[in-house]
């Protein structure tokens, strides 16, 4: 089978060019003599990977100096769960703002090493729109504010994320961090996995206020400690090479394309396609977010009788069309629409829909 437009939401589609540079790579890197694989971390030649991805991070992202980029293994969960250790004191109040499955799922892993509390949610009304920053709660000392920027299953998005007043803000970018330019300097720190927008699963990378590295945490090993892995280059121990040099190959892709004002443009194109598609089928397909609070990276979406979404995914299927079936949690279909899907991706996807409604509404 041909290669389709792949809407999974992470592990998700890699541009192709990236895709042929690793298949390259992976039997003979440069002049390395080995696959890109198999040579050491602390060698000239992944040293230099290493270097040029957080430089092309920094450029990519606008990410100021007094900002350390921290690359780890163990993904955005176990970024959630040290949090807490490397940021709070411990019993210290740490402020969750819940607008989805993920920010129950950080406030969850962060539970154990701090007052975790919840300033604010959504979850009343199904997640299906953002808490006004006037109802925030915020706790008084509390040592960060922590907010998801995009709800990957629920498909809601800030598209401004408030001030959290004195506290610093810590968000999750997981699912759409340079899908748009961001003000890197409004926030404490700033997490995302890589499997959606910047590469494979397997990486994660934490960009953080180097004053913030200084100050509470709590007693950990040194494996856990951000403040040392970043003495130690994101090399305590043996990194995720491979995942990171794809991160690496992601990221000069997203600058050779023109970066995260291009991708912004793009991004906002693709989703309103696919929600005037959703909201002109007269019911067939139904997006129940807010509509100033709909991701322009997940959208989820339902068909009017559930009945048909097997005879959906299969049809998608055989149009080229792949991963389009909903979280557990919601059920459904949801589309993921990252930065590396074209705007040709989700013009197929419209048109199946439309066909689709056709044959069988
Ligand atoms: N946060 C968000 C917004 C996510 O979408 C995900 C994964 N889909 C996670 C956190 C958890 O990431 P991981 O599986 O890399 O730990």
């Amino acid at each position: 089978m041909a290669r389709a437009y792949n809407f999974s939401p992470g592990p998700a589609a890699l541009p192709e060019p990236v895709l042929r540079q690793a298949q390259a790579d992976m039997l003979e890197f440069g002049d390395a003599g080995a696959s890109v694989v198999e040579i050491s971390h602390r060698g000239p030649e992944f040293l230099e990977v290493a270097r040029r991805t957080e430089a092309d991070l920094r450029t990519l992202l606008s990410i100021p100096d007094d900002y350390a980029v921290i690359f780890t293994a163990g993904g955005a969960t176990t970024i959630q769960a040290l949090l807490p250790l490397n940021f709070a004191a411990a019993g210290q109040p740490v402020d969750y703002v819940l607008t989805g499955h993920w920010g129950k799922t950080a406030m969850k892993q962060a539970a154990s090493g701090c007052d975790a509390r919840i300033a604010a949610s959504s979850e009343a009304g199904g997640f299906r729109d953002l808490p006004s920053r006037s109802a925030w709660m915020l706790s008084a000392g509390a040592a960060y504010v922590h907010v998801t920027a995009n709800e990957t299953i629920h498909g809601v998005e800030w598209r401004e994320i408030p001030d959290a007043g004195n506290a610093p803000l810590i968000a999750d970018f997981s699912s759409s961090i340079a899908s748009e330019p961001l003000d890197v300097s409004r926030f404490g720190a700033i997490y995302a996995g890589a499997q959606k927008n910047l590469g494979p699963v397997g990486i994660a990378t934490l960009i953080v206020r180097r004053d913030l590295l200084e100050c509470a945490g709590q007693p950990r090993a040194p494996v856990f400690d951000y403040r040392a892995q970043l003495e130690a280059e994101s090399m305590l121990n043996t990194p995720p090479t491979w995942n990171w040099y794809m991160l690496g190959l992601t990221v000069k892709w997203m600058l050779d394309e023109g970066g995260v004002a291009e991708f912004a443009v793009r991004n906002a194109r693709k989703a309103a396609l696919l929600y005037a598609a959703i909201d002109g089928s007269g019911g067939f397909y139904r997006n129940e977010v807010a509509v100033a609070a709909r991701s322009r990276m997940n959208v989820p979406f339902f068909l009017h009788d559930a009945a048909l979404d097997a005879a959906f995914l299969s049809e998608a299927k055989q149009a080229g069309l792949v991963g389009l079936k909903g979280h557990r949690v919601l059920g459904g279909m949801r589309a993921s629409i990252y930065n590396a899907m074209p705007e040709a991706g989700v013009q197929a996807l419209t048109d199946f829909m439309r066909e689709f409604q056709k044959a069988h509404g």
